[in-house]
């Protein structure tokens, strides 16, 4: 038992090695490769984003550049961008950055006019009239002197707004609007002393009344659109101005462009806020504009929103800085056909130190580039996909090299089982014949010698010498049928037999074995069976088989009955024994050749194995059926079914 064990691990180490083995080093290498392949694949994407990255930031640095020296041949400074992505220019000037609105455009005389001493001073005696002396129709009538005598446009629409303010106040409503729509008129560069238009006084008056809404409000819209840098103040004002529309419109008229400028108005407010930070910041902003060894850099402000950079300074100008759009200068490089090939739809520029990102070249400093995730997503795709395949055959070969290994397995050990039986089956068949021939020695050598005189003890060793060569007949008989069997020329010779007389011949055969063990064989026969065309001695081997086994397997029963009766259409034998039975699952095995049930009783047992394989073989050729019924420890039912038509 332990040799078996023994051999049995041996089998499953050898086994382990053959086929396990080489598939966890395979498992192993598909591994090492597959991660390979990834970093690879990885490598490839980062090298790709690369290139796009040198693409792309090419393309924007020429496009900045061209914006940048557009505005600057247009001196945009005092008429405002050219470019619609330019949101800033200033002049640089001590380190510090003076912003549009506070330089002064060389040609702005029209308010310093205003100075003159003979205009101050009549403007002086009109308000004296009205604030003070609250005599509105004497200082009307002085506004409209000067309204006369005026020498500039400025002169005349501050006049005019004097006028407006004092008819107003002596209720001459009607007056004031049309003056005030006169004013309304006004081009935005006729202003006070603080820049602001003065149409937008107007405005501002006519903007609580219902009569001029929507010219006030195109107007408004006309100044935003002039697209010249606008003071913070006047912002401020125009979105008042936006707002108050708003409240006195009441949502009346949907046409109405109010909302709008409002939002208009709301951008440039946000642009002049962050423009006046950056301001303040401008100093230490500096270093990081300038640099020795390259020309033209763009640095990025905000969370990389604006893209700065300063015009180089030629002799006798001021370097001008010049803000820029981020997203929208990308905008437009999608548009533009060399471009928009290969700037994917989701290109944006990251703050430095934000984290990730690619490095945008010399050109750019502080602004990192990122991508869509559409392109990592398509390398992603592809790399999944291409893992899946890997993991998929890895699978297959892992799957075929297992279940050719069961195969194998299962082969080999029938294999074995096999040389097992066949070796038990030899000294089984050594052992019976054994038997047998000693005993037929023994009787025989006892008469020679003349030991017995008495003539019934005489009778009774003849009777035991013929019995056990008979029994050593049957059991040659087995073997031998068994070899032809197995070479697959066993030949029955079918003939029109009587069954009745082929089981009574067997009973009768059984009967010395029977008697000598105390058996008791009860034989029913049905007489009413046709003749019918079997090879009669088959089939009396058959049932001695049987017959033998229920002897061999009775344990302490000493009651065996053999039936013959007809069902249907068929003719039925049965061996009925009250022995040790058979376990369910050992039913299906004990037709196998060589196969012996292994439990302790069929140690004791002489048997070679064959019996059943052989009955199984004899039904099997007379196109019966061979059935099995049994319950361990109560005893077994054998039946032979053999067809009465088809063979008659
Ligand atoms: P052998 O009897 O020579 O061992 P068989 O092929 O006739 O070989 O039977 C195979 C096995 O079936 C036996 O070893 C025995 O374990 C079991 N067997 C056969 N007939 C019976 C029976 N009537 N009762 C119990 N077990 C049986």
């Amino acid at each position: 038992m332990a040799k078996k064990s023994r051999n049995y691990r041996k089998q499953i180490l050898l086994f382990l090695l053959i086929f396990v083995l080489p598939c966890v080093v395979l498992v192993i290498l598909s591994f090492r490769m597959i991660s390979q392949e990834r970093e690879l694949a990885e490598k490839r994407a980062s090298d790709e984003r690369r290139r796009i990255t040198v693409e792309i930031s090419q393309y924007l640095f020429n496009r900045l550049e061209t914006i940048k020296n557009q505005e600057i041949s247009a001196e945009s400074l005092s008429d405002g961008p050219k470019n619609p992505e330019v949101v800033l220019m200033g002049h640089v000037e001590d380190n510090q950055l003076k912003l549009p609105w506070e330089i002064r455009p060389a040609d702005e005389s029209g308010f310093l006019s205003l100075n003159q001493r003979d205009f101050t001073q009549k403007i002086q005696q009109a308000e004296n009239e009205e604030l003070v002396n609250k005599n509105f129709s004497r200082a009307s009538q002085i506004y409209r002197q000067i309204l006369k005598t005026s020498a500039t446009r400025t002169q005349r629409g501050y006049a005019q707004l004097l006028l407006a303010r004092v008819m107003k106040k002596s209720s001459q409503i009607e007056e004031a609007i049309s003056l005030y729509n006169n004013i309304l008129a006004l081009p935005s560069n006729i202003f006070d002393e603080f820049r602001i238009p003065f149409f937008l006084y107007a405005a501002g008056r006519l903007a609580d009344n219902t009569v001029s809404l929507k010219e006030v409000a195109e107007r408004v819209r006309e100044r935003l659109n002039e697209s010249r840098w606008m003071s913070p103040t006047e912002a401020y004002m125009i979105r008042e101005i936006c707002e108050k529309l708003i409240e006195t419109m009441n949502d009346s008229d949907p046409t109405d462009n109010t909302k709008e400028n409002l939002l208009l108005v709301q951008k440039n407010i946000s642009i002049i806020e962050q423009a006046l930070i950056l301001q303040r910041e401008f100093p230490s902003l500096l270093r990081n504009l300038r640099s020795e060894q390259q020309e033209n850099i763009w640095s990025a402000y905000g969370d990389a929103d604006w893209l700065l950079s300063l015009s180089t300074s030629s002799p006798g100008t001021l370097p001008a800085l010049i803000a820029v759009d981020a997203p929208d200068v990308l905008e437009t490089l999608k548009i533009d056909r060399n471009s928009a090939s290969v700037i994917s739809s989701d290109v944006r520029l990251l703050a430095e130190g934000t984290g990730g990102g690619e490095y945008m070249g010399p050109n750019f400093r502080g602004i990192r580039m990122t991508f869509s995730e559409n392109q990592g997503n398509a390398l992603g795709k592809q790399w999944s996909l291409q893992r899946s395949f890997y993991l998929l055959t890895l699978l297959l070969v892992i799957t075929v090299t297992f279940f050719g290994a069961y195969l194998l397995w299962r082969d080999v050990r029938r294999e074995l089982r096999l040389a097992e039986m066949r070796s038990q089956f030899v000294s089984s068949v050594s052992h019976e014949l054994k038997t047998p021939l000693t005993s037929i020695r023994m009787f025989a050598e006892t008469l020679r010698l003349g030991r017995s005189k008495d003539k019934a003890m005489q009778d009774e060793y003849l009777d035991t010498i013929v019995n056990e060569s008979q029994r050593l007949t049957r059991l040659l008989n087995d073997v031998l049928d068994f070899s032809k069997i197995e070479k697959g020329n066993r030949v029955y010779k079918m003939e029109l037999s009587s069954l009745p007389e082929i089981i009574r011949t067997a009973a009768r055969t059984m009967e010395y074995p029977l008697s000598q063990q105390d058996f008791k064989l009860f034989v029913r026969i049905e007489e009413e069976m046709p003749d019918i065309r079997v090879d009669g001695d088959a089939i009396e081997q058959a049932v001695l088989n049987l017959l033998g086994n229920a002897i061999k397997y009775s344990g302490d029963s000493r009651d065996i009955e053999l039936k013959l009766e007809k069902k249907d259409d068929q003719a039925v034998i049965h061996v009925v024994d009250r022995g040790i039975g058979i376990d369910p699952h050992e039913q299906k095995k004990i037709f196998d050749k060589f196969y012996r049930v292994p439990s302790a009783e069929n140690e004791r047992t002489a048997g070679t194995g064959l019996g059943l394989s052989l009955v199984a073989h004899i039904v099997e050729a007379h196109g019966g059926r061979l059935n099995i019924e049994s319950t361990k420890g109560q005893g077994s039912v054998f039946s032979i079914y053999l067809p009465i038509k088809r063979v008659s």
